[in-house]
């Protein structure tokens, strides 16, 4: 039996389920909320409901959006011919803080693994190819990780899409091999895109 009553031993179990959050956390994070405000409560309550009900993914990108297309895909100022593909929409808040970007993009939401038995069937690549074949495109940048998932990933694309004939850049790797685009500076992620090379 909990040592808990029930209504707070099942918020603790829903905290222990967010990333980097154990048991002690958990119960922090519960016992902080009971003491709350009931207006406070209510406001993380009606958060987190407007998030799944608002957010949806961009018809054209699949970045989260409030709005379809999202605000990256209707902006006329930026150059839609230029595509970067990154994994998840956390990558284009890192990329946007360089402010040295100004095409399009498109969110994989996630990468090739074979080990984990996630295959291109897992992934949103559908619109990323209808894209290229309608010739809206004249490059595609791919800006996965360098892991070994996100190095997998870019090579799958380059050949998935080299029949095209669209060009295919791939990010520089002034980003330390094995860490993630969401952890770079500015500087970094700034030589890396400069640097991308043909695949
Ligand atoms: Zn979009």
């Amino acid at each position: 039996m909990s040592k808990f009553a029930e209504p707070m031993a099942r918020l603790i179990d829903e905290l222990k389920k967010l990333p980097g959050v154990g048991s002690k956390s958990a119960q922090r994070y519960a016992f902080h909320i009971l003491r709350a405000s009931d207006e406070d409560a209510a406001l993380l309550a009606d958060a987190i409901r407007e998030i799944k009900q608002a957010l949806r993914l961009c018809s054209v990108c699949n970045n989260i959006t409030d709005v379809d297309p999202c605000v990256y895909c209707s902006s006329p100022t930026r150059n839609q011919r230029v595509v970067c593909v990154v994994e998840e929409p956390t990558n284009i808040a890192a990329l946007e803080k360089g402010h040295n970007y100004s095409g399009g993009y498109h969110v994989l939401h996630g990468t090739l693994s074979p080990i984990h038995g996630i295959g291109p069937e897992h992934l949103r690549i559908a619109n990323l190819v209808a894209r290229v074949e309608q010739h809206a495109v004249d490059e595609v940048i791919l800006a996965t990780n360098p892991t070994v998932e996100g190095e997998a990933t870019a090579v799958y694309l380059a050949r998935l899409l080299k029949s095209s004939g669209v060009r295919l850049t791939r990010i520089a790797t002034g980003i330390p091999a094995g860490s993630d685009i969401e952890y770079a500076d500015e500087v970094t992620l700034q030589r890396a895109m400069e640097g991308r090379r043909e695949m």
